[in-house]
């Protein structure tokens, strides 16, 4: 075996070229010449890439943002960034489908829904968005399957974020959606066929009112009314459930995220009564379990796009879990009376600077406020600004005339000093210690008078000690890769390296604001430059764009640039997307929110694409045809033969190629997908390039394309990279996306080089095979190419077993936990079966435990089959088994308590789950989706 950082000996390095010669098809051999391109050719060790990376992150600037607009200067508590964001037991977990291994993080994120469900006033909340301005599109989306049939037009409030302007403008024009841009607090009357609104609440120009009567009006029209909130200022503030919000939006990064040039941060979306099966992403509700006990999970997960394909409303796959656990727990730690007074601090301190400012005779704009202030200053803003930043404080500046100030959590005094200096202010001051007597400012009529945060997990954890005993005990409770193997098919569960990760925690890449000057940033610009350069050349690519937050985002994206390309050339018409039936379900769901109609195309025996049925549905959409999307090697884990004929067909009848780029763990280094035909592709840079999974997100998804569609690639207003602002517009809020962890795939591609990524894919292929090889005689392998080889996964079918035994793959999944496993992914792309990725990173002995479980499995459920042991009292049936059920007085089963919980093999690496199977019929039917009251655990 290959270790993926290690270098092999030389035998080892021919044995693996071999290898790879029979597994990969020699007509897609097209891995660029070794030596050449921007990709460097040899790794640098841990301290080298550490020591470039900080010379690179030394040249940012770290100041003080007060440029606001939906980032606000943080603090994150050392007690979350220690025990959350750099503990491998939290950002190593997968997302919990397999709920009995995810308790912690479902607990965590359950916590999360509350907290914004009790702060919004809504009685529903998702387990987080990508970001706020998507969150704003998915809110408009909401609103309009809610009123189905209605007008075709949203109402965009004048005030709001500029950047959630910008995206929502990008997704209506997809979508056929009209946008209108009203002054909604000045009262401006509806138009005609409204279906709904978006409020910013307070507004971008930091005003606070009252929208009871805007959202009233809405209703009125026949529409629903999405409104975006900070939610700090909601500790203070009436909630927009209380005034009648059908959905309320925003971002969660002020509750202790890192800034991090623009993310990753944790979106949210609550929604009133009757609009929860609307709801996108993902929701965690309540159930029970084998025993009848409380058990988390995710709710109505048929609703997710795997499942509902081009009948989704929403392609979010990958969401924000590891930053809606952080913000989750900062609002634990400090309850709510402690979120109160840090808002009112804000507040407090906003005032002050209020004072300040306008001691010097300029005008504010806004005489509400929370913790934002617009300032005219005719003619003068580039010099305040400018002199602000002298002072080490960043402002906003909006226009020649006017700038923007905020003040976050982590203001200081010394800071709103220099802003007054800033604006002409006396150089001396002598001030104090300010205290929070800010929520005295707020309008009577807008003053929060009800309660929220009461459940108990608000106010019990309030204590340093406290709070890193509740983190460790939820961390216990799950199952992550610093316990074992995570085999997940399609995903890509590698090692998230130490080194990799260190850099996101430093303040030159942690405390930058997304839309900070362009000077300010040069070591950002200069990470993603290169960053971008080694993807182009990975994937035979001539453009990259690292702005969308997910891999369904990246798909989007890349649509979109089709799309963009068909219509310059006049082919408004071109709108068909091919998708075979084998694909992922965000890809059609991606086309259908691209404006596009999706057609699928069948897969033959052999799982490849049907080629005849593709040149038929080519014939019949000849001048529609915009794009065909396949995923390669294909989601069935084969390196398919034809794509070169597939790819040429598509280009030959007019159309575009996606090429989802999932699977790229089985090509780097060996295959490019510019060489085989592609036009346009996502990356998975949380599977493929070593960012981790975070249970469920944060991800990053670029989009990277050939010359003809790099026009077409998103942009952004405020982007400060050369270059960066001349495509179709933003699908993030940030102008590169999650930037805060990019220097984690920076330092893996800078550690692995050309020739460590190539041997990684080599380990990565050699791995599923052995897998597939050994497992073959108890689990058929679905798929192989004509080598008779698999690439990096393999899919094995059950549906012989459950026929001869009745034993399922949920049974096996289970069964695999009582032997310290995290199951494979189930049933996709076929139902019935488990899909295996061993991945590069786990050595030969967790390969062979994970074999050994999976054949002694088999063997248990022969017994079954056989009959020793009843069809619904056996160990698989049963699975997973608790401690407490092993230990319980009454065993009254057939098979041995040790059989049970201490099948062979797991005695060094036994994980105890703490609930027993668990209920999800129930849990949809009796949908609890906050916290429950402690007596529900009694
Ligand atoms: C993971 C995956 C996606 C979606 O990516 P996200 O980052 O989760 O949005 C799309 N296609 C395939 C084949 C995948 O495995």
């Amino acid at each position: 075996m290959v270790d993926a950082v290690g270098v092999p000996a030389d035998e080892d390095r021919t044995a693996a070229e071999r290898f790879m010669g029979a597994a990969v098809p020699s007509v897609i051999r097209t891995g660029a010449p070794q030596g050449a391109g921007a990709l460097p050719q040899h790794g640098l060790s841990e301290a080298e890439a550490l020591a470039e990376l900080r010379e690179i992150a030394a040249r940012n600037r770290v100041l003080t943002p007060m440029i606001g607009l939906g980032y606000s200067d943080t603090l994150t508590p050392s007690v979350i960034q220690r025990n959350v964001l750099e503990n491998p037991s939290w950002y190593t977990a997968y997302t919990p489908y397999q709920p009995e291994i995810s308790q912690g993080r479902l607990e965590a994120l359950l916590n999360f829904q509350t907290m914004v469900g009790d702060l919004a006033g809504l009685p529903v909340a998702n387990s987080s968005m990508l970001d706020e301005a998507t969150a704003v599109v998915e809110g408009m989306l909401v609103a309009r399957r809610a009123v189905r049939g209605g007008g075709n037009v949203f109402v965009v409030d004048a005030d709001a974020l500029p950047q959630t302007k910008a995206v929502l403008a990008v997704r209506a024009e997809a979508l056929g959606i009209e946008l209108v841009e009203l002054d909604l607090a000045g009262g401006a009357p509806l138009p005609e066929g409204v279906f709904g609104a978006l409020v910013q609440y307070p507004g971008a120009s930091g005003r606070v009112w009252d929208p009871s009567g805007t959202i009233d009006a809405v209703h009125v029209a026949g529409g629903q009314t999405v409104v975006a909130a900070d939610l700090m200022s909601l500790t203070l503030l009436a909630s927009p459930g209380s005034m009648g919000a059908d959905v309320v939006v925003g971002s969660t990064q002020r509750f202790g995220v890192p800034l991090g040039f623009g993310g990753p941060h944790a979106g949210y979306m609550a929604v009133r009564q009757g609009l929860e099966r609307q709801l996108p992403g993902r929701l965690v509700g309540v159930s029970v379990d084998a025993e009848g006990r409380p058990a988390y999970r995710l709710a109505l997960q048929t609703r997710e796009q795997h499942i509902r394909r081009e009948k989704a409303t929403s392609n979010i796959c990958t969401a924000q879990v590891l930053l809606a656990v952080m913000a989750s727990m900062y609002a634990v730690y400090h309850g709510p009376d402690g979120l109160r007074a840090i808002a009112s601090e804000v507040m407090t301190k906003t005032g002050l600077l209020r004072d300040w400012i306008a001691e010097t005779g300029v005008e504010i704009v806004n005489d509400t406020f929370f913790d934002t202030l617009t300032v005219r200053v005719p003619g003068r803003a580039g010099e305040v600004v400018a002199r602000a930043r002298e002072g080490g404080v960043q402002l906003h500046r909006f226009d020649a005339d006017t700038v923007g100030v905020s003040v976050g959590e982590a203001t200081t005094m010394t800071d709103l000093h220099r802003v007054a200096v800033a604006f002409g202010g006396p150089a001396e001051r002598s001030f104090g210690y300010v205290g929070g007597q800010g929520a005295a400012k707020v309008p009577e009529s807008l003053r929060r008078a009800d309660e929220y945060l009461t459940h108990p997990v608000f106010h019990s954890h309030r204590s340093e000690t406290a709070m890193m005993r509740y983190l460790k005990r939820l961390a216990d409770k799950d199952y992550a890769l610093d316990r074992g193997m995570i085999p997940l098919g399609s995903c890509t569960m590698k090692l998230n390296a130490a080194t990799a990760m260190a850099a996101i925690t430093w303040p030159e890449f942690g405390r930058i604001h997304p839309f900070a000057p362009r000077e300010d940033v040069p070591g950002y610009l200069e990470m993603i430059d290169q960053l971008e350069a080694w993807l182009a050349d990975v994937t035979g690519y001539d453009a990259v764009s690292l702005q969308p937050n997910a891999g369904s985002q990246g798909e989007l994206a890349g649509l979109l640039a089709i799309r963009g390309y068909h219509r310059s050339r006049g082919d408004v018409h071109r709108d068909v997307c091919l998708i075979p039936s084998s694909a992922h379900g965000t890809n059609a769901a991606s086309a259908v929110l691209a404006g596009m109609r999706v057609v699928v195309v069948a897969t033959d025996e052999g799982g490849n694409v049907d080629l005849d049925d593709l040149r038929a549905k080519i014939a019949a959409h000849a001048d529609s045809l915009a794009a065909l999307m396949i995923t390669y090697p294909s989601t069935h884990g084969v390196y398919e033969h034809d794509v070169l004929d597939i790819t040429a067909a598509v280009h030959e009848a007019g159309g575009q190629v996606y090429i989802d780029g999932a699977n790229l763990n089985a090509l780097v280094g060996h295959s490019r997908f510019g060489d085989l035909g592609g036009d346009v592709s996502h990356l998975n840079l949380h599977k493929t390039f070593a960012i981790p999974h975070g249970g469920g997100g944060p991800g990053v998804g670029p989009v990277a394309a050939k010359a003809h569609l790099a026009p077409f690639l998103p942009s952004h207003d405020a982007a400060q990279g050369d270059g960066d602002t001349a495509g179709i517009g933003p699908v993030s809020a940030a102008p590169y996306g999650s930037a805060g962890i990019l220097p984690i795939t920076w330092s893996y591609i800078r550690m692995m080089g050309r020739e460590g990524l190539t041997e990684a894919t080599s380990a990565a292929v050699l791995a599923a095979n052995y897998v597939a090889a050994r497992l073959k005689d108890h689990y058929p392998v679905l798929y192989t190419g004509e080598s008779g080889l698999v690439a990096h996964e393999c899919i094995l079918d059950l549906r012989p077993l459950k026929e001869r035994t009745g034993v399922s793959v949920d049974d096996v999944a289970k069964r695999l936990i009582d032997y310290g496993f995290h199951a494979p992914t189930m049933s996709f792309p076929v139902a019935g079966t488990l899909m295996v990725e061993p991945t590069e990173s786990e050595d030969l002995a967790e390969l062979e435990r994970f074999v050994d479980a999976m054949i002694a499995i088999h063997t248990e459920a022969e017994r079954v089959g056989a009959g020793e042991w009843p069809a619904d009292d056996n160990p698989l049936a049963n699975a997973p088994h608790t401690a407490a059920a092993a230990v319980a007085s009454d065993w009254p089963h057939p098979y041995e308590r040790e059989l049970a919980v201490y099948p062979a093999g797991t005695a060094e690496a036994k994980y105890w789950p703490p609930v027993r199977r668990v209920d999800q019929a129930y849990g949809d039917r009796n949908l609890v989706c906050a916290c429950p009251p402690v007596d529900a655990f009694a």
